[in-house]
C-alpha cells in the first residue's frame, strides 16, 4: 500500500533519515519507536510531505508522492491525516469548529471562521466527537478541555478528513498514563474497527508493545529493527 524506496533526508551535515526502505499493508498498526534525534518525526513528514526528501521514492498505491505539488499534494495531505504532539487545535474556537477544520485540511484560523460548513459536515464532525465520547464537550472552547480530550479532538478532526492512513507523531508524549491509555485505545479501535493503517512515532517501548502490532526501532536515521512485538522481547 505505502512504500518507502530508500529515503534519505539530512539537514545540513545531519543526516536525520538514512537511506529507508520500509513498506506497509493496509490496516497494520505500526509503532515507531527510538531515541529522540532517531529520525522519527522526519520519517513522518516525510510520507506527508511536511518535507522533501534529499533521494528516494514514496509510493502510494502505485502514485508517487515525493513529485507530487499543487491540487494533487493538497490531495495527498488530506490523505494521510497527522496528530501531533501537542495537538495543535484552535484554543480559542470551540469543539466541533476545531474537529470541521478536517473538512477544509487547513490549520489556519481566519479560513474556518469564514467558512460555511454544510449540515453533512456538521453532523459528520458530531459523528467523529461521538465516536471519541467527546460529543457533551462539542461547543467549549479547545482549551478548556484536558491534554487528553483535545488529543481525541485531533483524532476526531483526523477521521473527519476520510484519510487512508493516520501519522501520530508522538501522540501521548505530553499524556498522563491514564489519558495516554484512552488516546492509545482510540486509535487502536480505529485501526481495529475501520482497517485504518496508522503509524505512530512513540517515545517508549510500552506503549508500542501494547497497541501495535508491527515494531520499528530507529536509530541515527536507520532501521535497527522491524518486526512484531515478540520478536522485539525475544531480542531484548
Ligand atoms: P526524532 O523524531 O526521532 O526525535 P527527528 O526526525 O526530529 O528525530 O530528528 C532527526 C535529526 O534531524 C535530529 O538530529 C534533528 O536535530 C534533525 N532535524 C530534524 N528536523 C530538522 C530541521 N528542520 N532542521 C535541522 N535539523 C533537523
Ligand atoms: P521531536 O521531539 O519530535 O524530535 P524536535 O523537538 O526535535 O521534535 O523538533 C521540533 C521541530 O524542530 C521539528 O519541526 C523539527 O523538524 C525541527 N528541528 C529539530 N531539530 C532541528 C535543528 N537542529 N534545527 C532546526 N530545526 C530543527
Amino acid at each position: 500500500m505505502l512504500e518507502l524506496r530508500k529515503i534519505t533526508k539530512a539537514f545540513g551535515e545531519t543526516i536525520a533519515v538514512n537511506n529507508v526502505s520500509l513498506s506497509f499493508e493496509p490496516g497494520q498498526m505500526v509503532g515507531i519507536i527510538g531515541r529522540s534525534g532517531a529520525g522519527k518525526s522526519t520519517l513522518l513528514r516525510l510520507i506527508n510531505r511536511l518535507a522533501t526528501s534529499g533521494s528516494g521514492d514514496i509510493v502510494f498505491e502505485g502514485t508517487n508522492v515525493t513529485t507530487l505539488s499543487g491540487k494533487d499534494l493538497r490531495e495527498w495531505r488530506a490523505r494521510c491525516a497527522m496528530i501531533f504532539q501537542q495537538f495543535n487545535l484552535v484554543s480559542r474556537l470551540d469543539v466541533l469548529t476545531n474537529v470541521l477544520i478536517g473538512r477544509i485540511g487547513y490549520l489556519g484560523t481566519m479560513p474556518v471562521m469564514f467558512k460555511h460548513f454544510s449540515a453533512a459536515d456538521r453532523a459528520a464532525a458530531a459523528l467523529a466527537l461521538d465516536r471519541l465520547d467527546l460529543l457533551p464537550q462539542a461547543l467549549q472552547r479547545a482549551d478548556t478541555l484536558s491534554g487528553g480530550q483535545q488529543q481525541r479532538v485531533a483524532i476526531a478532526r483526523a477521521l473527519i478528513q476520510n484519510p487512508r492512513l493516520i501519522l501520530a507523531d508522538e501522540p501521548i508524549a505530553s499524556l498522563d498514563p491514564r489519558n495516554a491509555r484512552l488516546v492509545m485505545e482510540a486509535l487502536r479501535d480505529i485501526n481495529r474497527q475501520d482497517k485504518m493503517t496508522i503509524i505512530c512515532n512513540l517515545h517508549t517501548l510500552d506503549a508500542a508493545r501494547a497497541y501495535c502490532d508491527r515494531i520499528i526501532g530507529m536509530a541515527q536515521g536507520h532501521v535497527v529493527f522491524d518486526g512484531s512485538p515478540a520478536q522485539l522481547t525475544s531480542r531484548v
